[in-house]
């Protein structure tokens, strides 16, 4: 089942990561990142989303500062 706001999405989407079949459809990226105690790329800036390193523990440390 298609998402019905994929090209909206789409376009306000900043992950990199073009392979991935989640990208555009919110629903399953958040779910994805949270069952693997992550975040999605659209909560880190855009020199940390080119990390790929998704972790809660990398996100909080980039706001210690
Ligand atoms: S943040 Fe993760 S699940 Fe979401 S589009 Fe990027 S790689 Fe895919």
């Amino acid at each position: 089942m298609e998402c019905e706001h994929l090209q909206q999405n789409l376009k306000i989407c900043n992950c990199t990561y073009d392979p991935c079949p989640r990208k555009g459809n919110c629903c399953l990226c958040l779910h994805y990142h949270r069952r693997m105690g992550e975040l999605p790329a659209c909560y880190f800036t855009e020199t940390e989303e080119a990390t790929y390193n998704r972790s809660i523990s990398y996100f909080v440390s980039r706001r210690k500062r």
